[in-house]
């Protein structure tokens, strides 16, 4: 068959919630277009970018990667942002204790508010920058595991687990059953 009209691709709408300034609009662009600049003011806004991933038992993914466009400081909006999504990213910077915390609070909203089912991925970003962290792995572990969440740490400078990010995601989205 083809594959535009392979049973096995998968389309999902996919979200970043965390705090201003810990890397959301980075990792996307980094994932999107394998660039990192430093200088740009990178948040894509309104529209959301796509990106195709082929897993190796060959589905193909389609992320449709919604980023906010600073709703992340208005949490009254952002229920229209998630609304629908299959997967939400949470994202932390791993030199900002303050920024965990409000991953955390993003993680409650997503078990009240978001899609039933929605995959949830715990991210701490900026690992590059190890001289400064805050917030350590294993505690971030253990709360990923205590809300049924994958965990890994990114750089989107380094381009480091970025890949492995989103194939982590597309591995867990439910699969259609006919
Ligand atoms: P957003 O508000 O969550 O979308 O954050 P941005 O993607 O706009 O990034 C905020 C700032 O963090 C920018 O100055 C980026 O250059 C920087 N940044 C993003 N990701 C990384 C990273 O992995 N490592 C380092 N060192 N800086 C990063
Ligand atoms: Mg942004």
């Amino acid at each position: 068959s083809s594959s535009a009209t392979d049973s096995k691709d998968l389309r999902a709408k996919l979200v970043l919630l965390g705090d201003s300034g810990v890397g959301k609009s980075c990792i996307v662009l980094r994932f999107v277009r394998g660039q990192f600049d430093p200088t740009s003011k990178v948040t894509v806004g309104a529209s959301f970018l796509s990106q195709t991933l082929a897993l190796e038992d060959s589905t193909i993914v389609k992320f449709e990667i919604w980023d906010t466009a600073g709703q992340e400081r208005y949490a009254a909006l952002a229920p229209l942002y998630y609304r629908g999504a299959a997967a939400a990213i949470v994202v932390y910077d791993i030199t900002s204790p303050e920024s965990f915390s409000k991953a955390q609070y993003w993680v409650k909203e997503l078990q009240k508010h978001g899609s039933p089912g929605i995959v949830m991925v715990l991210v701490g970003n900026k690992a590059d920058l190890h001289e400064n962290r805050s917030v350590s792995s294993q505690d971030a572990q253990e709360y990923a595991e205590k809300n049924n969440m994958f965990f890994i740490e990114t750089s989107a400078k380094t381009a480091d687990n970025i890949n492995q990010l989103f194939e982590e995601i597309a591995k867990r989205l439910p699969r259609p059953t006919a």
